[in-house]
């Protein structure tokens, strides 16, 4: 088989298919049956309450590329994009699922059996890990793998071990790295270097085995069940032979039309400039198509916030009139065979980018003059006082992590704690009340943000900081 995106996704579809899986479409990005999540961000989140016992279906097996986002609350990949290999603000995720039928063994010999056999991964370029106390997983890849030991890591920390909330199912998982070698940095699972782009991990397989009680006990579940992500974006990277996800058919083709559009190649610093286009021109025309507008609150500013960022960039690449709109066309023409709902809302995703481009436009330069005018006080390697990022804030338009990313790549570093102070102070003179709870999920907190009345043009989001998006 050839390996471009789109056969990757129908040959493992079509994998499952023959295992006796259903093949279940991608539900939308917005959550159906979670309000306190932002977006769908795993292929298990439509399956929750088949896992919970909570809805029966027709089938107890079913495998999907689910689209996701992870771009704020618990999952916020946002800041990674431009500078790994590897992470995207939107991706698919492939996955099998068993609500109860099989368990450890029969994923862990279909997942092997598909990268290897199928896929035609070399075996020696595999590694795996467990959580630690699983003894019966490290068997399995042993007896099925062929794997040494050294080649199954055993790790004692949550990465390994998955749970859906404080109480319910949960259990420990296994994720399969793939090593690009040595003349790429990084060090394997569970080492200090372990975020370096060597070894990567392209999917993750759950085993939901116990039952979390309220007091924290763990029972073993009567029939446990499996549920399984691996990223369609580096299956592609692994499978062509290439380093990075965006080296992959989809990401050259999306990378050349903004080239061909900016006129400008993608070599040296307008390389990193180029991922980001091509990754939130994904992000906002999925979101855009699944119903998100752009606004000052919960989904609407993480879609605004993925929008002006890539405008951030379409400048740095000089792009003077906008641009990501006129992205769109390419973009459907590689996915929209896979998500017809991308052909249906084209119009109202280029209308949609065009207004953000127009609106953000006059701001973006004025505030970008701001800041070099405010770095250019500042010695090598300082930092932009909070009072300064709050400015380009709530004056100018610019979501914190624009203006933290922005100084990032010049070697400056951004006073947190006095952005907060100044965001403080302008609320206690504003008299606005917040509704976002302390205590509520990250996610929760991130859709709770009550309208802030002011005078000036854009009103941020209390929670920006919280999530760590800096
Ligand atoms: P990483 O450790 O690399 O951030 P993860 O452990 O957070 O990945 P999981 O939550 O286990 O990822 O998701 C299952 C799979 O989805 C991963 O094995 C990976 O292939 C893929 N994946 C996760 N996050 C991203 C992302 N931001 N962009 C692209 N693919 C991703
Ligand atoms: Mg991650
Ligand atoms: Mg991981
Ligand atoms: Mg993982």
């Amino acid at each position: 088989m050839t390996h471009t995106v789109n056969d990757i996704r129908a040959a493992f579809l079509s994998f499952f298919e023959g295992r006796g899986h259903e093949v279940v479409p991608s539900a939308p990005l917005v959550p159906q049956n979670d309000p306190t999540l932002l977006f769908v961000n795993a292929g298990m989140v439509p399956f929750k309450n088949v896992f919970t016992g909570a809805e029966k279906r027709p089938y107890s097996r079913a495998t999907s590329s689910q689209k996701c986002v992870r771009a704020g609350g618990k999952h916020n990949d946002l800041d990674n994009v431009g500078y790994t290999a590897r992470h995207h603000t939107f991706f698919e995720m492939l996955g099998n699922f068993s609500f109860g039928d099989y368990f450890k063994e029969e994923a862990i010999e279909a997942a092997w059996k598909l990268v290897t056999a199928e896929f035609g991964l070399a075996p020696e370029k595999l590694l795996v890990t467990v959580y630690h106390t699983d003894d019966e997983a490290a068997d399995l890849w042993k007896r099925i793998a062929g794997l040494p030991d050294e080649r199954i890591i055993r790790i004692a920390t949550s990465d390994n071990f998955w749970s859906m909330g404080d109480t319910g199912p949960c259990g420990p998982c296994s994720e399969i790295f793939y090593d690009h070698g040595p003349h790429i940095a990084g060090g394997p699972p569970g080492s200090p270097d372990e975020d370096g782009d060597r070894f990567v991990e392209i999917w993750n397989l759950v085993f939901m085995q116990f039952d979390q009680q309220e007091g924290g006990e763990r029972v073993a579940l009567p029939k446990p069940s499996i549920d399984t992500g691996a990223g369609l974006e580096r299956m592609a990277t692994v499978l062509q032979g290439v380093h990075s996800n965006y080296e992959t058919d989809l990401f050259r083709t999306l990378i050349d039309a903004s080239v061909e559009l900016t006129g400008r190649g993608a070599e040296g610093d307008d390389a990193a400039a180029h991922r980001v286009i091509a990754d939130h021109l994904r992000a906002c025309s999925f979101l855009i198509a699944d119903g998100v507008s752009p606004s000052n609150e919960g989904r609407g500013y993480v879609l605004r916030r993925i929008a002006r960022r890539a405008m951030r960039y379409a400048n740095v690449l000089g792009a003077e009139e906008p641009l990501m709109h006129r992205l769109v066309p390419t973009l459907t023409a590689e996915m929209g065979g896979a998500f017809p709902e991308l052909v249906r809302a084209q119009v109202l995703i280029e209308d949609t980018l065009r207004v953000e481009e127009e609106r953000f436009s006059d701001l973006l330069t004025r505030g970008l003059k701001l800041l070099s005018d405010e770095t250019a006080k500042l010695p090598g390697g300082g930092t932009l006082p909070g009072e300064a990022a709050f400015r380009l804030y709530d004056t100018y338009g610019f979501p914190l992590d624009l203006t933290a990313d922005a100084l990032k790549r010049q070697g400056y570093g951004l006073d947190a704690e006095g952005f907060d102070a100044a965001m403080a102070e302008q609320k206690t003179r504003a008299r606005a009340a917040w509704a976002g709870s302390g205590d509520a999920g990250a996610d929760r907190a991130w859709l709770e943000v009550a309208s802030e009345k002011g005078t000036t043009e854009f009103i941020g989001y209390a929670h920006e900081r919280a999530e760590g998006t800096v």
